[in-house]
């Protein structure tokens, strides 16, 4: 994760931290990206189990490198987040999914949801309502087919952040809180914010079959849901056995690399739509 290449080097990732001087290094080469139109978003399918369809896609972002490639989020937005990139960033990508979802309807497919990651400080920036409203009238999009994942890492007690909230149920936009189970917030508590899906996270659908502290987890999970009226989908499924288990216990949406990997939007049209 480290190569040298000339002057540009040294690259983010889960197990190195660059030097300050590197990061400045980045977080420019990202804004010339920016510039330059190296962002790409790619879509995961989100499957639904009941009616054997897709009725939705994560949008995540990547980013088309001119010397390194393809490059993952976990290299970057660490880094956007800590620099505050994030945030023309993140608003760029709000823009790039309603033009997408709009450029398909115009083309006449069946509208599918669609799900975009909003980092902490996007949500608690002060124009962030304002132009996601922007991005919606612009590209004419229905705001019912916009779901925004936000982790448990928004303060949610916080009154601003409450306001946000309500701000995004009132537009009529989906909201669901990502890698659910990893933080400590309550079912209880998320029952009182509007909030429609919890998305429980990869770590624990991948070993469930095999772990039974995380398979009761899940379990628990989707019992309570279920209780307080609230979507789930499970993340990172990839076999046949997890999927089983999952309709068994009345979830109703899977993601995973059984039903699809993310890829680009040409390739996801002609798969998915
Ligand atoms: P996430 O929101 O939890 O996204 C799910 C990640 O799990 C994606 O990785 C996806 O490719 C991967 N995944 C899905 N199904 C499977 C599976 O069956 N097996 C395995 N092994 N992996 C699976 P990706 O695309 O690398 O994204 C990583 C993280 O980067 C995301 O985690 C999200 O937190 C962040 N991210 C991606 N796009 C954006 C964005 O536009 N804005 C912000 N703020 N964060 C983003
Ligand atoms: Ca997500
Ligand atoms: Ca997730
Ligand atoms: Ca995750």
């Amino acid at each position: 994760a480290k190569k040298s290449h000339g002057k540009r080097w040294l690259f983010y990732d889960e197990t190195y931290l660059p030097a300050e001087q590197s990061k400045l290094e980045l977080e420019k080469e990202m804004r010339y990206g920016l510039e330059r139109g190296e962002f790409q978003l790619h879509f995961q399918p989100l499957y639904r189990i009941d009616t054997n369809t897709v009725s939705g896609a994560e949008v995540l972002m990547r980013w088309e490198h001119p010397e390194r490639g393809l490059l993952f989020p976990n290299t970057f937005i660490p880094l956007a987040e800590e620099s505050r990139f994030i945030i023309p960033l993140g608003r760029w990508m709000i823009r790039e999914v309603c033009r997408q979802w709009s450029c398909w309807k115009t083309q006449e497919y069946e509208p599918i949801s669609l799900a975009v990651n909003i980092s902490v400080n996007q949500f608690l920036h002060p124009d962030f309502l304002a132009e996601l409203e922007d991005a919606l009238r612009e590209y004419e999009m229905d705001p019912a087919y916009l779901e925004l994942e936000i982790t448990e890492n928004i303060p949610f007690s916080d009154s601003y952040a409450i306001a946000v909230l309500e701000h995004i149920k009132q537009l009529g936009i989906r909201i669901s809180i990502d890698d659910f189970g990893t933080g400590y917030s309550s079912l209880q508590y998320i029952q009182r914010l509007p909030v429609h899906t919890l998305k429980i996270d990869r770590a624990f659908v991948c070993d469930m079959m095999h772990n039974r502290n995380n398979k009761v987890l899940v379990e628990t999970i989707l019992l309570m849901a279920k209780q307080l009226d609230l979507d789930v989908v499970a993340e990172g499924v990839e076999e046949q056995e997890q999927l089983e288990f999952l309709k068994e216990n009345g979830c109703a949406l899977v993601q995973g690399y059984l039903i699809g990997k993310p890829t680009e939007a040409v390739l996801f049209r002609s798969k998915w739509l």
